[in-house]
């Protein structure tokens, strides 16, 4: 029962499985021409402007705006980076892009021209596609720019940059006919994994066609209207895959938002009767504790799923003695799995609270003894592996961390650790991995590291987080300085926030003799963790 094998100790997804098309030539588009709705029922809402687009309308768009990129040139296999906030053309652009076959990589709108410029490199990306607000961090990044604009913005553009109104003007029937592949790429996400620095997450069209069924496998039972609402950020899996793409192939419309503000937010909730609410933990804290909540009609929203970082049982107890009619799923997922491995079900009871629910179709998983790599009993605590059509192909142009994280038998190395229990839900404990997460960010220590290494008065660094109430994590420093130097807290924190976004701000230095670390080199986390709890409790 509930999916355990005692004769190899994995666990498989008991739900319904899924369906890939076998046909390689069935891509994200192709699967979504012949699968996806095709009426005039609104798919997409901009919350502020109120624009609409149809299911039909969709489909004419985005074969628009691939045959006017055509004509920008872009061909096959060509990166396009894609830094921009939540829009009605971001899923437009991203579809166009697949028509021709076209991979997308996409950015924090936070980041800065330091970590743009990474990202653009790594991925080899050819065009830059932008808003005018975020243009001057891509100005000087030496590549030709497309900017989505309104047509009062587009009126002072310099010459050299294209407008978007452009691609949305080109003629569909002048779509080229390119052979595209199931297994081929279509998006480059960032995340740094279990170790190191931010890597291309190689998805390909199977992986998203996988999670796009897992969903749909996953829907609540009930019939009924579906507005769901996005102001999770489009650039990360969780708002791309699993809420925005996912939404062309279910029925409901999706409202989207720029960005995340407590007012717009809970006023786009009343004004769009929204139903569906996908959120991340420090959310579901504003809705637990935050008085604003009373003040607002939300009696529409049936329910609330909470993923990218972990949401424990005694919030969603006060969450639920809040909104009492509220369904409250947790899931959990990572880049590399394009966005989902387990999600609770659909259950009237509340047993599922504080775990992150059942293997979503298709999926497998292991908990593995980290010292011993045999596969644990439920209830034993170890690392949680898993496998599956939704696991990544690959980091790009990265084989050895590749090999580090999914082994020659196709489970992927998640670095988080968890049991699970007698009934098939999963419950992730720590993570074992490097990663910081502040608010669901990824924080990469090792990249705040190598930043810091770069400071003359600097000999060594290490980054660790730290547990903080509202973010979950916040990342701090204990630094080396050279023994002449006096350099202060407040000059190695503001020498990195230069540099990096807003989110990976150090919250606090702490001056050290020497950073601990192993024979081999390798930075002692743990310890000073440890030491950084410790001190935070002074
Ligand atoms: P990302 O690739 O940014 O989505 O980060 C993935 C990581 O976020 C996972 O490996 C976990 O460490 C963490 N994470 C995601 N969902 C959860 C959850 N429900 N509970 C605990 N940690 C989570």
């Amino acid at each position: 029962g509930h999916g355990f094998s005692r004769k190899d100790r994995i666990w498989r997804s008991v739900r319904i499985p899924i369906q890939i098309p076998e046909d390689e030539s069935v891509d994200s588009v192709e699967f979504f021409n012949q699968r996806g709705p095709d009426t005039d029922a609104v798919a997409l809402v901009d919350a502020i402007s109120g624009e609409e687009i149809s299911y039909k309308k969709f489909r004419v768009m985005f074969r628009t705006v691939g045959s006017g990129l055509h004509s920008l040139g872009l061909k096959k296999g060509d990166v396009i980076l894609l830094l921009s906030p939540n829009s009605i053309l971001y899923p437009v652009l991203i579809y166009g892009c697949w028509s021709i076959g076209v991979i997308v990589t996409t950015v924090n709108p936070v980041n800065t021209t330091y970590e743009i410029e990474k990202q653009l490199k790594d991925s080899g990306a050819r065009m830059i596609f932008t808003v005018p607000a975020l243009y001057s961090k891509v100005e000087k990044l030496g590549k030709p720019v497309v900017m989505i604009a309104t047509a009062e913005e587009e009126k002072s553009l310099p010459k050299s940059i294209t407008p978007f109104s452009k691609l949305l003007s080109a003629d569909p029937s002048n779509l080229p006919k390119v052979i595209r592949r199931q297994s081929e790429t279509a998006a480059l996400l960032y995340s740094s994994g279990t170790t190191g620095m931010s890597k291309g997450v190689v998805l390909t069209h199977r992986n998203i066609i996988a999670v796009i069924l897992q969903l749909l496998n996953d829907a609540p039972p009930e019939v009924r209207e579906r507005r769901y609402m996005v102001m999770l950020p489009m650039y990360h899996i969780y708002g791309l895959a699993v809420v925005t793409l996912a939404q062309f192939i279910r029925p409901g419309t999706l409202v989207i938002l720029p960005r995340f503000e407590p007012e717009l937010f809970f006023r786009t909730i009343e004004k769009y009767r929204i139903t569906d609410l996908p959120v991340v933990p420090p959310i579901i804290i504003m809705l637990t504790k935050s008085k604003e909540v009373d003040r607002y009609d939300l009696s529409s929203l049936v329910e609330l799923t909470t993923g990218a970082a972990p949401c424990g049982i005694e919030l969603t107890k006060e969450l639920h003695a809040r909104l009492r009619s509220v369904r409250i799923r947790q899931g959990f997922g990572m880049t590399e799995t394009t966005g989902l491995v387990g999600v609770n079900e659909c259950r009237p009871d509340l047993s599922h609270f504080g775990s992150t629910g059942t293997l979503v179709s298709n999926m497998e998983a292991k908990i593995v003894d980290i010292s011993t790599g045999k596969a644990l009993l439920p209830y034993e605590q170890g690392e949680i592996w898993v496998r599956g059509p939704n696991v990544m192909k690959e980091y790009l142009n990265n084989v050895k961390e590749t090999a580090s994280t999914i082994d020659s038998e196709g489970w992927l190395h998640t670095g988080d650790l968890g049991y699970y229990d007698k009934t098939g839900q999963l419950h992730v404990v720590d993570r074992l991995k490097e990663l910081i997460k502040f608010k669901g960010f990824q924080v990469a220590p090792a990249e705040l590291e190598a930043l810091l290494l770069t400071h003359p008065q600097i000999s060594d660094a290490a980054v660790v987080p730290l547990p903080d109430d509202k973010a979950g994590e916040v990342p701090v420093a204990y630094v080396v300085k050279d023994p002449t130097s006096n350099l202060t807290e407040k000059e190695v924190i503001a020498f990195a926030a230069e540099k990096v976004s807003p989110y990976k701000r150090l919250h606090r230095v702490t001056f050290i003799a020497a950073i601990p670390k192993s024979p081999s080199g390798k930075i002692l986390r743990r310890e000073l963790s440890l030491l950084a709890k410790q001190k935070a409790k002074l």
